[in-house]
């Protein structure tokens, strides 16, 4: 997937930011960063927002893509810290992962 890396600290992000929250420089590249990683931390949710109710319960992960980028993913299966994960797909800016076998 997409994602922007500070040219002077190498900071990543795949939000759009002014401002390198590092090292405060405007000195944005796009990169690539792998569309896979692993489960660093997750929540279940089980009582949804309306918006969300057809897909409960969910998962609410954050991903390790890289040793400096965590991407907040949304998984329908359920999943364990440091399961291997794939990006399915963009839905709604919510980054759609599922498991990997
Ligand atoms: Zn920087």
């Amino acid at each position: 997937m997409k994602a922007n890396k500070c040219s002077n600290c190498q900071y990543e992000t795949i939000v759009e930011l002014a401002f390198c929250p590092k090292c405060q420089q405007q000195a944005f590249n796009e990169t690539t960063v792998p569309n896979e990683g692993t489960v660093y931390s997750f929540t279940t949710i089980r009582i949804a927002p309306p918006e969300y109710i057809e897909y409960a319960p969910y998962q609410v992960a954050l991903v390790s893509l890289t040793d400096q980028l965590k991407v907040t993913a949304f998984i329908q299966d359920e999943v364990a810290i440091g399961d291997s994960v794939i990006l399915k797909e963009v839905r709604d800016n919510a980054y759609v992962f599922e498991p990997q076998n």
